[in-house]
């Protein structure tokens, strides 16, 4: 594949997605008009759609007050139900999904409900090097269950000399594991390698043994093509503010399979916004879940973060998942060539792509000593990467909203370098 500037503009001249990124927030270089931006895994750019989408909610906040929950143009006691659409991010029925508090804090809703240990069930398989968000909620979650974390959780790591896990050794892991094994739960897209593990394989794997399979989605969602309903994950989770451009800190989605969430039985920490719709005005006691995901909302909806949720989701919408993984699959090869080009003209750029072939939109780069200086050089010229201990340089190209030239223009600095 050719890497020229020509190329590069060509390619930009026949995508389709191109017109999208008018529609966001370019940070502004000091250098250079605007930043080369490959932090869309880390924090997605403001949708300008963003601020009329508050407006909305501030102003029937300011015109009605508390009846903006049910005289409001999107009645706030129903907001949750604005968010069909997130289902189809992520390959689910509608009931499958909600939208609600945060990432962390829905993962242990989660391992609530499907981390059910008993004496002789209580091993969770997962990644070595997992997000330390999920190390730590899985380390509280066993230790709160009263197992030592070395006994009940195994984390493995990829064979001698390789930086991406095979699936055929998790899934021999967990059939070695049996039925010891409680959880299987794995990133969807590894936040530090950028692979993106088979959770179709790894679910149905988990159970044949009779575990439960969970997926934290966080670097996945908006990013890869999700069948989380086909595969018959059990559950997962993920935050709407890296891929899926929805704010800082913004609200989390939720995947509750439709077997456990249409069964009332499905043991879980309740709230009263989790209650029957029907009636949970009536304030009485007992509770008597919302058939499927909604089932496990505790709060009413964090309209304001929700609001931005909701614009974002909606370019989401219209631009549709195939059409954006498919730009998206592009995009990185291109880089992908564009770093290696840049590599056999300038010998001191001494760092491995360890990212596998099965990805997203990331590449990692394993650096060396000089890592730092040449992620500070990018950063001085404009580059918006990230470091992330203790020495990978991570780039991640977005279909939204990033072009071919942005990134040969990143191949150009590299050359420089
Ligand atoms: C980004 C990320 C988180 C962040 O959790 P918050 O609760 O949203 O702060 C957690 N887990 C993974 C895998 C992530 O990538």
């Amino acid at each position: 594949m050719t890497t020229s500037k020509a190329h590069s503009q060509k390619l930009d001249a026949e995508d389709t997605l191109a017109k999208y990124r008018s529609q966001f927030y370019m940070p502004p270089g000091k250098h250079r008009a605007e930043q080369l931006y490959f932090t869309g895994n880390s924090l997605g750019l403001q949708p300008k759609s963003v601020q009329s989408y508050l407006q909305q909610e501030l102003d029937d906040w300011a015109r009605l007050g508390v009846e903006g929950h049910f005289h409001g143009k999107n009645p706030w006691f129903k907001y949750h139900h604005f968010f069909d659409k997130e289902a189809r991010v992520v390959g689910a029925n509608p009931q499958e999904v909600v939208v609600m508090n945060n990432l962390t804090v829905n993962l242990h809703l989660l391992l609530v409900s499907f981390y059910r240990p008993t004496k002789s069930r209580y091993k969770i398989i997962m990644e070595g090097g997992a997000f330390p968000s999920d190390m730590y909620a899985i380390e509280s979650q066993v230790k709160h269950h009263g197992y030592a974390y070395d006994d009940a959780v195994i984390e493995m790591e990829p064979r001698e000399g390789e930086h991406a896990l095979r699936t055929e050794d998790i899934v021999a892991k967990i059939e070695e594991v049996g039925d010891e094994c409680a959880l299987v739960f794995f990133s969807g897209v590894q936040y530090y390698t950028g692979q993106y593990f088979d959770i179709k394989s790894l679910t149905a794997a988990a159970h044949k043994v009779g575990a439960m399979a969970g997926f934290d989605c966080a670097h996945a969602a908006g990013n890869v093509k999700l069948e989380l309903h086909n595969w018959d994950v059990d559950f997962a989770a993920w935050c709407t503010y890296k891929y899926m451009n929805s704010g800082p800190g913004g609200v989390s989605g939720v995947f509750v399979n439709e077997r456990h969430g249409n069964n009332a039985d499905t043991p879980r920490f309740a709230g009263w916004w989790g209650h029957a719709e029907s009636e949970r005005f009536q304030m009485k006691r007992g509770f008597i879940p919302e058939p499927g995901a909604a089932g496990w909302q505790m709060s009413n909806a964090p309209v304001l973060s929700m609001a931005a949720h909701k614009a974002s989701l909606d370019m989401f919408e219209e631009v549709g998942m195939d059409a954006l993984v498919s730009k998206g699959r592009k995009l990185n090869a291109f880089l992908e060539q564009v770093v290696k080009d840049a590599q056999t003209v300038n010998d001191k750029l001494e760092f491995e792509i360890i990212t596998p072939e099965k990805r997203g939109c990331q590449l990692s780069m394993l650096t060396n000593e000089n890592g730092k200086a040449l992620f500070d050089y990018l950063t001085a010229n404009d580059v918006i990467a990230d470091w992330r201990e203790p020495n990978v340089i991570r780039l991640a190209p977005v279909p939204m909203y990033n072009s071919f030239m942005d990134v040969w223009e990143f191949g150009e600095l590299l050359r420089a370098f």
